[in-house]
């Protein structure tokens, strides 16, 4: 039985369960009148899963109609059915399944238990010779991370998401049941494109219009064989649906935790509000970082994150931030008049000297995470690094936080994207998620990133980490990365190791098994499964890093050189990587029209 994340406890009964016939439903969905909104959606996903094989949709009522009935949620422990035959887990999102040929009972622990025991079912239900049916199975299951999920960047491909593509990214999710969803709404990167520097801001603030990032993207259309030019804002600024996707996650039992953020990462507020900028030794103000002595930069981050709580976390109950806090370094390539300049994110002026940036850093933390838990915040993200590399985790920021009545809402996010894989450590008695990176450079490369993924959540798992989400641009090719995430944030206990994830994903995609399942993700695995050789070797053929700040030069040009010159003879590395890529891509050709998800197919194939 293909499931993923696989379940905790499946024991087949060898029993066949007919659903439906002939294109006639032979069984009835059983849901309590007054049931809770994600117990009447798992009806909903249960009911267009049996209909997806071309047949009409059961029903939905309270009492059981026609053929097996499939009680679901409280229903189920109103009928009596079943329940004490297999308990249900006692924690939250647990859920347990009785699948016979007499009826069918899903019952959760809570109602998300119960939607996701409606997820693991539709897995389960499959096509036979005319008939829709499944197999039976008592099943026992539960979360071994309490929060999973993805966080989706503001960047280029999110920038361009429109309110349809967030809800079908959400179902997805959902799909793999994830709880968490982190979306950037600002963040700052280096001059690359045109000469301007990369800001994304997602959310209008209707007092500050000047607080926005047009874009104009100059590309080659194939189709129309010349240049044109793309002028937008991101779509979820402009119809300002940020709100929108928070509700409809929720309906799906997924968190949504904005990102907002500083003092690294900024350039957008410091150039349109100087005043509030990092000053220079001779008092000019920066175009990165802020001034931490200024009461006014506190006043202005302080009024835009409340009106981000105030219009779209509060009305939906919902209470995560994500301050940021990450890579507050000297950095090139901001000051657009001057990119080859290194600018000091840390402010020169009189006040800033009276402290060490550590200082600054520390209070502003205590600050930041007292206001937003002031605003009723009380699951408050930060990155790890900056305070890891200045030694700043330790007692002393603990005993502040605590002082500050902060501590239990504190949560460190601990990221790394290379080896080695970082570890948490257990003992600083902060809240920890583990956060590997599960794709982002869509426009580079495609890579598998379960070398980072597999040992990252396991190590996190060890160290007490209650969550884990995937730092990530969303790109549908990088389904098998999102679905190990999912397959170790679900199960740690009883799912098998790596090897074996990809021996069951290979058959799940490929609609087979054995030599021609696993052979197309074997060759694709000897290019793309491998960190070093994508990030640095594949990677340098495109143009992203040759425009990348300090790195910038005429692309193609010294590319096409070096490889003429061959001097590392780099060329065999290359033909061999094409070799393999040409084999995978024939295999999946070969069974792309017999396979369960022929677009996911096509995605491999695009890739490959
Ligand atoms: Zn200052």
């Amino acid at each position: 039985m293909l499931v993923f994340p696989q379940p905790h406890s499946i024991a087949p009964s060898g029993e066949t369960i007919v659903l439906a016939e002939n294109g006639k439903p032979t069984c009835s969905l059983v849901l309590a009148d007054d049931a809770h909104p994600l117990e009447r959606a798992a009806a909903e996903l249960l009911a267009t899963a049996i209909a997806e094989f071309g047949g009409e949709r059961p029903g939905i009522a309270s009492l059981p109609g026609v053929g097996v009935a499939i009680y679901l949620g409280e229903s189920a422990r109103v009928a009596g059915a079943f329940t004490g035959e297999t308990p249900v887990p006692d924690q939250p999102e647990a859920y347990a399944i009785v699948a016979k040929g007499d009826g069918i009972a899903l019952l959760g622990s809570d109602p998300p238990g119960t939607f996701y025991a409606a997820q693991t079912l539709r897995q389960m239900v499959r096509e036979e010779q005319g008939r829709v049916v499944l197999e039976g199975a008592s099943i026992t299951d539960w979360p071994d991370f309490r929060y999973r999920g993805l966080y989706i960047e503001s960047k280029w491909g999110p920038d361009l998401m429109g309110l349809q593509d967030w809800r079908d990214l959400i179902d997805y999710l959902a799909g793999l049941k994830f709880n968490s969803l982190g979306i950037g709404i600002y963040c700052c990167w280096c001059v690359q494109y045109e000469g301007k520097r990369t800001e994304f801001l997602m959310v209008p603030f209707p007092d500050h219009p000047e607080l926005q990032t047009p874009k104009t993207i100059q590309y080659y259309s194939a189709k129309d064989g010349e240049w044109r030019a793309l002028s937008y804002l991101p779509p979820m600024f402009e119809e300002d649906f940020f709100g929108e996707v928070v509700a409809y996650a929720k309906s799906r039992n997924i968190t949504v935790r904005p990102h907002f953020n500083g003092p690294g990462h900024t350039t957008l507020i410091p150039t349109t509000h100087p005043e509030v900028a990092a000053k220079s030794a001779a008092g000019n103000p920066e175009p990165y970082g802020y001034c931490l002595s200024n009461p006014q930069t506190y006043e202005l981050l302080f009024e835009l994150w409340d009106s981000v709580i105030d219009r779209y976390l509060t009305p939906n109950g919902v209470d995560w931030f994500h301050m940021g806090l990450d890579e507050i370094w000297v950095s090139v390539g901001v000051d657009e008049d001057d990119p080859e300049r290194a600018v000091d994110p840390w402010c020169k002026c009189a006040d800033c000297r009276q402290s060490s940036p550590n200082e600054l850093l520390t209070e502003y933390v205590i600050k930041a995470t007292q206001h937003l838990a002031s605003k009723g915040m009380n699951n408050i993200t930060i990155w790890n690094d900056h305070l890891a590399h200045y030694g700043l985790l330790n007692d002393e920021l603990v005993a502040k936080l605590e002082q500050a009545g902060v501590r239990d809402k504190v949560i460190l996010q601990w990221w790394r994207y290379d080896e080695p894989v970082l570890e948490i450590p257990s003992d600083l008695g902060l809240r920890a998620w583990t956060t590997p990176m599960p794709g982002y450079y869509f426009w580079l490369f495609t890579q598998s990133y379960t070398s980072n993924i597999y040992p990252h959540l396991a190590l996190g798992y060890r160290a007490g980490a209650e969550g884990t989400d995937a730092y990530c641009v969303f790109d549908p090719a990088y389904d098998r990365n999102y679905t190990c995430l999912a397959e170790y944030a679900w199960n740690q206990t009883s799912s098998g190791d790596l090897y074996q994830f990809k021996s069951r994903y290979a058959r799940k995609v490929m609609g087979t098994s054995g030599f021609d399942a696993v052979e197309p993700f074997e060759k694709w695995d000897q290019v793309y499964d491998s960190m070093p050789l994508v990030g640095s070797t594949l990677d340098i053929l495109l143009p992203y890093w040759h425009t990348y700040s300090r790195a910038r030069e005429v692309y193609p040009r010294n590319v096409v050189r070096a490889l003429l010159d061959d001097q590392l003879r780099s060329m065999r590395t290359y033909h061999r990587a094409r070799t393999h890529l040409r084999r995978a891509r024939d295999f999946f050709a070969a069974r792309r029209d017999g396979a369960p998800d022929p677009g996911l197919i096509d995605e491999y194939l695009f890739e490959c």
